[in-house]
C-alpha cells in the first residue's frame, strides 16, 4: 500500500523563558492513501503540534521543527521553501479546525472566501470558480447554495460553517486532509452527520485523512489505525479495532474506560488521575509514571523505546519490554 505521508521523529520544539519545550518529541507514523490515521490524546499531548508542524504553520508560534522528516509524496516538507510550501498547503494538503469562525474571513461573503481559495490553487477562471463552489457547498449538504455564496460567516450556523470549511478543503481535491478536532465544537446530531460527510467525500476522492481527536468515539467511527500521544511522545499505535479490543499501554486502558455511558456529559479524558505533565517538566524516565497505576521503579528512571508488539502493534511500555539487567544503576537490576 501506497503511503502518501511518512513522519519520521519529528521534533518540534518551543522556546520558551524557562527553556526549550519538547512539544513534539520524536512522533513517527505513515499514512496511506486513502486511509483515515486518529492522533488520540489530551490537549497537550503535541497532537495539534503535529498537524501544524505537517502544515508548516508554525510561523505565529514561538516553536520550530527541530528534527526529523514529513515526508509527503517522498519530498521531506521540512527542507523545502516557503514558496514551494504554500503550493501544497491547502492544495494537496488541507486543514479544517476546530472553530471556522477563525479560519473563515468574517468580513467577506462565503462565495468570495471559495472562489478565492479556489482561484488560487486551481489556476481556473472566476465563473469556474464560482461553479466549483456550488458544486462543493451542494456536495456538503448545503441546500440553495446560489443563496449562501452571497452570506457572511456570522449569518451562518455553526455547523455549517463547518461544511463551509470542508466544502473549502475538498474544493481542490487534496491528497491528504488533516482536521484538528473537526467537531468537537458541535452538537452531537450535526457532529455526527459532518463526520458522515467527510467520510463519503473522502471515499470518492482516495483523501487519507489525519483526524486529530481527543474523542474516542469519533475513532471509533472513522479511523482506520490510531496513533495514542502523550506528552509529545506515541505512545501506542495500532489498527482501530486492536485498539479497542487490546490496547496494551496503560493510558489507552485509562483512556477507552473513561468513555462515558451514553447520556454522561463528562469530558471523556478527564476521569484519569492527574495531568498531562507540563513539557517543562517532564518526568525522566516514562512521562506516564506519574499518573499510571502499574508504574515500576524502571519506570521512573528509564524510559521504554516504542517497539512493535506485532506488525500491526507498536507500545512504549516496560510492562511489554524486557526490562534490561545489564545497567548496574537500575533498582531491581538483577547484577
Ligand atoms: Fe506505566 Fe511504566 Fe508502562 Fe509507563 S512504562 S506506562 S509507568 S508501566
Ligand atoms: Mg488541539
Amino acid at each position: 500500500e501506497e503511503k502518501i505521508l511518512q513522519v519520521r521523529n519529528l521534533q518540534t520544539h518551543f522556546t520558551s523563558d524557562s527553556g526549550v519545550v519538547k512539544a513534539v518529541d520524536g512522533v513517527s507514523f505513515e499514512v496511506g492513501k486513502g486511509e483515515t490515521l486518529g492522533i488520540v490524546g489530551e490537549s497537550g499531548s503535541g497532537k495539534s503540534v503535529t498537524s501544524l508542524s505537517i502544515m508548516r504553520l508554525l510561523k505565529d508560534t514561538p516553536g520550530e521543527i527541530a528534527g526529523g522528516e514529513i515526508l509527503y509524496e517522498g519530498r521531506d516538507l521540512t527542507k523545502i521553501s516557503e514558496r514551494e510550501m504554500r503550493k501544497i498547503r491547502g492544495n494537496e494538503i488541507a486543514m479544517i479546525f476546530q472553530e471556522p469562525m477563525t479560519s473563515l474571513n468574517p468580513v467577506y461573503k462565503i462565495g468570495r472566501q471559495l472562489e478565492e481559495s479556489i482561484i488560487l490553487h486551481m489556476k481556473v477562471s472566476k465563473k469556474a470558480a464560482r461553479e466549483r463552489s456550488i458544486q462543493m457547498l451542494n456536495a456538503v449538504g448545503i441546500s440553495r447554495p446560489e443563496k449562501i455564496v452571497f452570506e457572511f460567516p456570522h449569518q451562518l450556523s455553526g455547523g455549517m460553517r463547518q461544511r463551509v470549511m470542508i466544502a473549502m478543503a475538498m474544493a481542490c481535491n487534496p491528497k491528504v486532509l488533516i482536521a484538528d478536532e473537526p467537531t468537537t465544537a458541535l452538537d452531537v446530531t450535526i457532529q455526527a452527520q459532518i463526520l458522515e460527510l467527510m467520510k463519503s467525500l473522502t471515499t470518492t476522492t482516495d483523501t487519507a485523512i489525519l483526524l486529530i481527536t481527543h474523542d474516542l468515539g469519533v475513532v471509533a467511527e472513522m479511523c482506520d489505525r490510531v496513533v495514542v500521544m502523550y506528552g509529545g511522545r506515541a505512545v501506542e499505535e495500532s489498527d482501530v479495532v486492536s485498539i479497542f479490543t487490546n490496547p496494551k499501554h496503560p493510558y489507552t486502558q485509562g483512556l477507552l474506560e473513561s468513555i462515558p455511558k451514553i447520556g454522561d456529559r463528562v469530558d471523556r479524558l478527564s476521569s484519569i488521575p492527574g495531568n498531562v505533565p507540563i513539557p517543562a517538566h517532564m518526568p525522566m524516565g516514562c512521562k506516564f509514571a506519574p499518573r499510571c497505576p502499574h508504574a515500576m521503579d524502571i519506570c521512573w528512571e528509564k524510559e521504554p523505546a516504542f517497539d512493535k508488539l506485532t506488525d500491526n502493534h507498536s507500545v512504549r511500555c516496560w510492562l511489554h519490554e524486557e526490562v534490561p539487567t545489564d545497567e548496574p544503576n537500575f533498582v531491581g537490576s538483577s547484577k
